[in-house]
């Protein structure tokens, strides 16, 4: 049994006294990563357990490259929720305490403190760090902050100014997630389940009906000239009320809705939808009346709870509608539905006249209630959005592409006085942490980052395509996040955090505070080692350090600050600047990260624009998504006391590529766990040892090691990390595996040096995933100093030697070919007796193979070809091996036909022999290889005929 506890604080202590991950400039190369940091409003569980261990194998993977790496952590106190438990703290709210107590196992005397914001922030930070300490994170944390600390207020101060200067932060009045009870805008970090709300805009276009206004909501209003009809759904009670100065007959929803946008309304009365049904509207902007009709598909929740109808190219309108015409006689008083046609007014390529009717058929939809119904709006949406255009009926905007007539339209009828904007939070209901269901509100000379400004998005658009976005796939998410972003609020009325600088009544949310603060953790080792206070920074320090603005020896005689830390200071930022690589989980894409990039590029020079963004994915438990109420979250240190953290990371890492959801299962952590304790139990039996005269196998095993090395830094490189743990833990032990029955078999005892050089460059690749038990197998192996801080192995390419590659391979195809043969016919065997091909055959062979890689399978040409050549002529006798062979070739990768083109020539009898050890050892019998073409062989079947290369013929007696 290994103590794993004691073993990871021996090799903890270690890096601690020796100061290994503290990095300063010098002459190397410097690698700067970075991830969002932690909000310490709860301990950390297993899900943040993998995005600062990907950041910590990158790093130590750099750190091995020769690179000076950086990676350093702070806390996150600024915002709200903090501020909502230290509440219910003191409303002595049973749950939370009881959360603290029993889940997260704060002690009595803590939770007392906790009606005080800062002591919940200042406990749970200490967690964090200590388990991020446990889990072997290899952090500079001479550089931690809090963004409450003073001299981080100033440096806020300057961004928000530096921003401010650039018309960026502008006051006005913009809808945004807003919580009715807190009265406060919400954001990711406010709401139930970290749900970043994010809202639509339609167009309100209004109807006449006699003095009302039945008002519908769109996405689509150039579809106006497609209108034939009104829906309503008859058994809804709609409310009158008077919006400014009309009477508007609406949902009861939407009031509540229009109210946050405010609207000033008042109630009048009430009416059923039944009641509305064939009446006659005026359709603005067109000089005509239509009907309205009931459709049970309308729902009050929706936009104004009426819909205007576009049967030729909205699929709702048209089952509706037909719905409607199916059941005419239930509608004696609508006699005038029969007549009712779709009007179409977008061609698009790919569609009929009326293409609502062409999805519809599709779709294979008959009823209006058919869930399909949203899939085939989205698809016929997305093609006449993109493709299509609008047609002669629709007057000055003939002949417009739809994605541009769209704002036109609207325009046109706002400017009438026959619009209006609504706004729709999307993927309702979503959650308040307080509990309240949030809603879109229209805030009034409220402080917004101006993220809808053009110039800006065409930035952000232009670097996001220098940066490296690891997965690629991931890239145009991203820039589908500049494209929507918009006005974003960014000050709040309470919360911890800075004020802003030029309205002490706000306080900057966690989102808009947090952009750019990698800058910052230059400074906070000054701050911290107490060579700088919050007295001597000023927006003139930051100039000068980040910009390279100002006169130093007037901002050191102005601040009281020592000119040559000064210099220090802008130095170190020079060298470390720009972040290298930016890590952070998936869910922060639409927001953090895409602020991240759009403030780096307005407040630093170019030089210092972020190099690399890499994304991951969540984690799962026991393949269920973690929550509070599922009771399947475990706190980050207590899954390290049970079992450590070596193999936690590897448990988390193995189970996923980076998008992919990670899966943490007691099975898997066993087994990992066991692994590396066999590990740790075998690297004892090897010792170096001076050179010997390499066999075949040793051979071929180094030759593996060295491609072993090429592929797991090729994964490690492009972060494909289960890749290169596979190489690293699997397919590596299958050859060693391999290696040591050949070396058994053969009674061979001068091995233990190749053993010992393998096992140590396999845990120096494997150190990055699995920080201490590599530590105490390189020193078991007792290689000098720390394996952290030893040098990746570089993979050499004329150390691999193809030829005994090959043979090996084909040792290990007869030998299963053997066992498949014994194993299907059940006979016991008494001797074995192998025949390589005859040399012609080889020749041929080869020929066969170049031009099969070549592209040419063509079998008559290929025999032609051979049997014109003298040294292949004998073809002729055996037409059938050419077609064989053509069948052997293909059915293998393209990897293993270029490592055999690579080969010249094997001595197919002689590597064979080799099998006689192993069959001894596993059968007790003996083995014989003779060459086809060997006239005194024993072939008393005539089997050798059969041979062909790397498929020796076999008989077993
Ligand atoms: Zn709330």
């Amino acid at each position: 049994m290994v103590d794993w506890t004691s073993l990871e604080e021996k090799w903890r202590q270690r890096w601690h006294t020796e100061k290994q991950f503290e990095s300063d400039p010098d002459a190397k190369k410097k690698f700067f990563v970075t991830v969002a940091y932690p909000y310490p409003n709860s301990p950390q569980h297993i899900g943040h357990g993998r995005t600062y261990t990907l950041a910590d194998v990158h790093a130590r993977f750099m750190r091995m490259m020769g690179y000076n790496v950086l990676f350093p952590m702070g806390f996150h106190y600024t915002g709200t929720p903090i501020l909502g438990m230290a509440r219910r703290v003191q409303e002595n709210d049973k749950e939370l305490i009881e959360t603290f107590r029993t889940l997260y196992k704060v002690p009595e005397v803590k939770i007392r403190e906790f009606s005080e914001p800062v002591k919940i922030a200042d406990y749970f930070h200490q967690e964090i760090k200590t388990g991020m300490i446990e889990m072997g994170y290899s952090i500079d944390w001479r550089r931690e902050f809090t963004t409450i600390d003073p001299v981080y207020n100033k440096f806020i101060e300057w961004q928000f100014r530096k921003l401010k200067e650039k018309n960026l932060v502008i006051q006005g009045t913009h809808p945004v997630g807003w919580c009715p009870k807190d009265q406060n805008p919400v954001s990711q970090h406010d709401t139930q389940g970290d749900v970043e709300p994010s809202f639509t805009e339609y167009t309100i276009i209004k109807f006449k009906y006699d003095n009302y206004i039945l008002p519908t909501a769109t996405l689509r209003p150039e579809t106006i000239f497609g209108v034939t009809n009104l829906w309503i759904n008859p058994n809804v009670t709609y409310d009158i009320v008077k919006v400014d100065n009309e009477s508007w007959i609406i949902s009861s929803e939407c009031v509540t809705k229009l109210e946050f946008l405010n609207k000033k309304i008042n109630r009048i009365g009430k009416i059923i939808g039944e009641d509305l049904v064939g009446k006659k509207v005026k359709v603005p902007e067109r000089n005509d009346e239509i009907f309205v009709l009931p459709a049970t598909f309308v729902k009050s929740g929706n936009g104004t709870g009426i819909v205007m109808s576009v049967p030729a190219h909205a699929p709702f309108d048209y089952q509706a509608l037909q719905d409607l015409k199916n059941n005419a006689i239930n509608y004696p008083n609508l006699p005038v539905i029969t007549n009712i046609k779709p009007i179409s007014i977008i061609e698009t390529e790919g569609y009929s006249e009326i293409p609502a009717q062409d999805v519809v058929k599709n779709f294979q939809i008959d009823d209006q209630n058919n869930p399909k119904l949203e899939e085939a709006t989205k698809e016929l949406y997305a093609k006449e959005f993109y493709g299509g255009k609008l047609k002669q009926n629709t007057g000055k905007f003939a002949k417009k592409i739809v994605s541009e007539a769209k704002e036109e339209v609207k325009n046109w009828i706002l400017a009438s006085g026959n619009a209006d904007i609504l706004y729709e939070l999307n993927d309702t209901p979503v959650k308040c942490r307080c509990g309240a269901e949030c809603v879109v509100k229209l805030l009034d000379n409220q402080w917004f980052l101006n993220y809808s400004n053009r110039e800006w998005k065409e930035k952000a658009h232009a670097w996001l395509k220098e940066m490296k976005i690891i997965p690629e796939e991931i890239r145009n998410e991203f820039n589908n996040v500049v494209d929507w972003l918009h006005e974003r609020a960014c000050a709040r009325q309470h919360g911890l955090g800075t004020k802003l600088p030029w309205d002490k009544n706000w306080i900057i949310e966690s989102l808009s505070d947090s952009v750019i603060y990698m800058a910052y953790y230059v400074i906070a080792k000054y701050v911290n080692n107490k060579e700088i206070t919050a007295d001597n920074v000023s927006d003139a320090f930051f100039d000068y350090i980040f910009l390279e603005r100002g006169d130093p020896k007037k901002i050191s005689s102005d601040y009281k600050i020592k000119l040559d830390v000064l210099e220090k200071i802008k130095n170190e930022f020079q060298y470390f600047y720009p972040v290298d690589a930016r890590h952070s989980g998936r869910d922060l894409v639409p927001n953090h990260l895409t602020f991240f990039i759009f403030t780096h590029l307005v407040i630093f020079p170019r030089k210092y624009w972020p190099e690399e963004i890499v994304v991951n994915g969540s984690v799962m438990m026991e393949g269920k998504k973690m929550s509070k109420s599922m009771g399947n979250i475990i706190p980050l240190r207590d899954a390290i006391r049970t079992h450590g953290a070596d193999s936690i990371r590897l448990t988390i890492l193995i189970s996923a590529e980076l998008l992919q959801d990670a899966d943490f299962n007691q099975e898997a952590v066993r087994g990992i766990k066991n692994k590396l304790e066999s590990m740790l139990d075998d690297c004892t039996k090897y010792k170096p040892s001076k050179n010997i005269d390499l066999l075949q196998e040793d051979r071929w095993i180094l030759s593996r090691l060295q491609q072993m090395i090429a592929k797991t830094t090729y994964s490690m490189q492009k972060m494909r990390l289960r890749e290169a743990l596979h190489y690293v833990l699997y397919e590596l032990e299958s050859d060693l595996q391999w290696y040591l029955k050949r070396v058994e078999a053969k009674k061979r005892t001068d091995f233990s040096g190749i053993m010992h050089e393998i096992f140590s460059t396999r845990v120096a690749m494997l150190s990055p995933f699995a920080p201490y038990v590599s530590e105490e197998i390189w020193s078991k192996l007792k290689n000098s100093g720390l394996v952290s801080q030893s040098s990746w192995p570089i993979p050499i390419e004329n150390k691999i030697d193809f030829k005994s590659i090959q043979s090996e391979n084909l040792l290990k195809l007869t030998l299963d070919d053997i066992k498949n043969i014994i194993k299907v016919t059940k006979i016991s065997p008494k001797k074995i007796t192998i025949y390589a091909a005859a040399s012609w055959k080889v020749k041929a062979y080869r020929q066969i193979l170049s031009k099969v890689t070549a592209g040419e399978v063509n079998i008559g040409a290929l025999i032609k070809s051979l049997i014109s050549d003298k040294d292949t002529g004998e073809v002729k006798k055996d037409p059938d091996f050419v077609k064989k062979t053509v069948n052997d070739i293909l059915s293998e990768s393209q990897e293993e036909r270029e490592s055999k083109i690579k080969v010249e020539f094997i001595d197919e009898r002689k590597v064979l022999s080799e099998l006689d050890s192993l069959i001894q050892s596993e059968f007790g019998i003996p083995l014989q290889a003779f060459a086809e073409s060997d006239q005194n062989k024993y072939d008393p079947k005539n089997k050798a005929r059969a041979a062909r290369p790397y498929k020796p013929a076999i008989l077993i007696e």
